[in-house]
Parts: C-alpha cells; sequence; structure tokens
C-alpha cells in the first residue's frame, strides 16, 4: 500500500482557517468544490486537470438535542454530515475527483474498477465528465443490479467475470498493468487524499471547533484512514488544535476490524464471508486495515459493531428526521447509542456522525422495512402504506 506524504514544512505559516473560509464566498469551481477548496492538502493537481462536479459542500445538519433523533442516540450534541448528497449520492466522489484528476494529469485514456457499488457509480461519471473510457468488473452471480443502475447509465464498460470478488479484482489489477489502464480501487493512494476533505469541511462547517468524536462506518476502511491523515495533516500546519476521537462501527456480519480491537491485536485478520444487509460495508477482507488501526490508535478511538437489526432501527429514525441515508450510514447512529449507553461517549460531549449515502441508493430495503417484508426483523418503526377504498368517508378515517 502506498500513502501520499506531502511536504508540510511547505506550508507552515502559510496556510489559515482564514484563507480556506475566504474561497467560500467565490465563484470559482475549484472553490466551490468541497475538496479542491483545501487544494493545497490535496495532490497537486494543475487546474486545467482538475475533474470535479462540484463535490463535497455537503450539509452538517445540527440534531436539536430534544429531537426523538438525539435521544435515540443519547447524544445532547450531535450533527450529521450528509456525504450522500455528493453528486452520483455518496462520499465516494470525494476520493473520484481527486483519483480521476490525478489519472487526467497522468494522461491515462481509461480507468477501471472492480466493484458492485457506490465506488463504480462514481468512476462511471467522474470518467465520462472527463472524457475517459470507464471499466468496471463485477463478480457473476453476486450482481445487486439496483446499485450497478448509475455505472451502466453512466456509460461504463461493464465486464461480468464468471467468478468471485477476489477473482475480478486479480483480473482487474492484472489487465490495468497489461494495457496501461489507471486502476481506481481502494488501494489508489490518490482517492483516499480526496476523502481526506470529508474531515477538513466538517471542521471548516463547525467554524474550526473541533468535536470530540467523528462516527463513521468501517468498511474497506480507507474513509476513517482518510479523516485521520487530514487531521494529523491540519495538527502539524497548527490549524486543528485538538485531535478528535474517531469511532469506527461495523455490521457485526462484517467485522474483522472490531475483532481485532476487541482482541488487542494490531493486526486484522479478514473473515471467511461477510454477510449485511449494509451491502457497501459487506467486506470481510479489507484493503485499508492497517492505516485504519493506525488511525483508531493515534486518536484514541474505539470501534463498535452493530446487529442489521440495530442498523435499520436507526435508520428508520435518521430518515424520518427528514434526513434519510442508505443502511451502511446509519451504523453510525446505532452505534453511537450503543456507546453512549455504554458511557464510551458522554451524552454531552460534541459527535459527528457521516452518513455515507443517499436514502435512495436502496430503496428496496427501506420499502421492505415499512412494509414489514423484511425476513427475520422486527420493524417497531415502520410506517406502512394504508390502502383504502376511493371514497371521501373511507380517506377521512385512513388520515386521522
Ligand atoms: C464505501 C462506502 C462505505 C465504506 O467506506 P470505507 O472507506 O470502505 O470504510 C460506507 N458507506 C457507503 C455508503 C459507502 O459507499
Amino acid at each position: 500500500m502506498l500513502e501520499v506524504r506531502h511536504d508540510l514544512a511547505r506550508w507552515v505559516g502559510r496556510l489559515s482557517a482564514a484563507a480556506f473560509d475566504a474561497r467560500l464566498s467565490s465563484k470559482r469551481a475549484v472553490d466551490r468544490s468541497g475538496v479542491w477548496r483545501f487544494r493545497e492538502l490535496i495532490p497537486p493537481v494543475e487546474e486545467r486537470f482538475i475533474v470535479t462536479r462540484g463535490e463535497g459542500a455537503t450539509t452538517l445538519y445540527p440534531i436539536d438535542a430534544d429531537s426523538a433523533l438525539a435521544r435515540f442516540a443519547g447524544a445532547h450534541h450531535l450533527w450529521l454530515k450528509h456525504e450522500g448528497e455528493n453528486p452520483t449520492g455518496s462520499f465516494k466522489d470525494r476520493g473520484m475527483t481527486s483519483g480521476v484528476s490525478t489519472a487526467k494529469r497522468l494522461g491515462m485514456a481509461t480507468v477501471a474498477c472492480a466493484s458492485t457499488g457506490n465506488t463504480s457509480a462514481s468512476m462511471a461519471s467522474y470518467a465520462a465528465i472527463a472524457g475517459m473510457r470507464a471499466i468496471v468488473f463485477i463478480p457473476e452471480g453476486n450482481i445487486a443490479f439496483g446499485k450497478l443502475s448509475q455505472a451502466l447509465a453512466y456509460g461504463a464498460r461493464t465486464v461480468q467475470i464468471a467468478g468471485d470478488f477476489d477473482a475480478a479484482m486479480r483480473l482487474v489489477e492484472e489487465v490495468s498493468v497489461r494495457e496501461g489502464i489507471y486502476l481506481l480501487n481502494s488501494l489508489n493512494p490518490f482517492r483516499l487524499e480526496g476523502q481526506k476533505a470529508i474531515g477538513f469541511e466538517l471542521l471548516q462547517d463547525l467554524d474550526w471547533e473541533p468535536p470530540d468524536w467523528i462516527v463513521v462506518p468501517g468498511g474497506n476502511l480507507g474513509n476513517n484512514s482518510a479523516i485521520y491523515k487530514g487531521f494529523s495533516e491540519l495538527h502539524c500546519l497548527g490549524i486543528l488544535k485538538r485531535m478528535p476521537r474517531l469511532a469506527v462501527i461495523q455490521a457485526s456480519g462484517a467485522n474483522p476490524l472490531y475483532r481485532a480491537f476487541r482482541a488487542g491485536a494490531s493486526v486484522v485478520t479478514p473473515i471467511e464471508k461477510a454477510e449485511t444487509i449494509a451491502t457497501a460495508i459487506k467486506i470481510g477482507n479489507p484493503v485499508s486495515a492497517a492505516k485504519s488501526v493506525r488511525a483508531i490508535k493515534e486518536t484514541r478511538g474505539v470501534v463498535e459493531e452493530v446487529t442489521d437489526q440495530e442498523t435499520m432501527d436507526a435508520k428508520a429514525m435518521i430518515d424520518a428526521a427528514g434526513v434519510g441515508a442508505e443502511p451502511a450510514s446509519c451504523v453510525t447512529i446505532a452505534g453511537l447509542k450503543k456507546l453512549t449507553a455504554a458511557g464510551t461517549i458522554k451524552p454531552e460531549e460534541r459527535v459527528v456522525c457521516i452518513l455515507t449515502g443517499h436514502v435512495l441508493k436502496d430503496p428496496d430495503a427501506t420499502a421492505k422495512y415499512h412494509r414489514s417484508e423484511l425476513t427475520g426483523f422486527t420493524t417497531p418503526h415502520a410506517n406502512a402504506p394504508v390502502r383504502c377504498e376511493a371514497t371521501l368517508d373511507a380517506v377521512m378515517r385512513a388520515i386521522c
């Protein structure tokens, strides 16, 4: 695994929170982007190579302490940073603007990834904007075509490999080396650079007053590693005064980092078969495990696990608050609820949960929950549609 190292000494005393804030009133595309607004700390790409869709600039929702959601989570000072508001509906766009811009700088004509989810959707879109060819490798048999529809729509060449995800991954790596195709899977270090900006932007949203905790879902574990990397750079530059603690939440059926954390191990052992309703974090062998272990350690962070039932109940609360997110995002509130109940996170501490994907990414799971059609789940917060006859009397009865 490679990692980008910035020459931070060059920026000491020359970068400030005020300079980043000044860009908020600009109309230039690179200032409006919630990634390139922090461009000194993103890999240097000349402006003519930058491929941007105005990603980032997502809402930080303050959650009222008296609201049902805050009480559910047990947190009095809670914010939700909604990364589902990115152009293709997930935080992957932040990494993709930096990854595809790097591909363009290098003169690459084709980009590729193995993915069945948000990564392929994002890559396909940014490649189309850049005028590049996009190739998406997917394993046969295990296809969630709902999640793939965006990749198809944005025009990516989609190749179904007769094998599992690992086979697809191995082949995409081989083909990329052979054909000079630029690989944009999670192991690409330039993607993490763009993802760092989630942390930069939420600090800016909070007027540079760091929260006590940042809560993120953990799948391939790139996101939490990226947020930590960005914060440690800001800390070096004196812009971040105090390091927030990280809480990484995994699904109990896809929990290799949680198991390592519990055992006090510094090496993450992959699990055989990952299983969870939160498909975006259904990963047994996370690519960025080593980086994540360091991020947890350096921030005095914690790892928690939640069941699919807890995730879907938390999702119902986030959705009903009017904010809404896809299942993987909702492990944050489910995990926060457990961590406040255990006293690990105190009710008066300032907490930001990262909602990673849009509520429309997985409408199936949402509709099934509310219709109580999810097998093996109870649905205490279900809001089922009511059938009624087409008469005024029947309608009056239905709406009261
Ligand atoms: C990719 C993704 C995740 C997992 O992030 P990692 O960096 O792989 O840990 C979580 N939620 C959503 C919606 C995602 O698309």
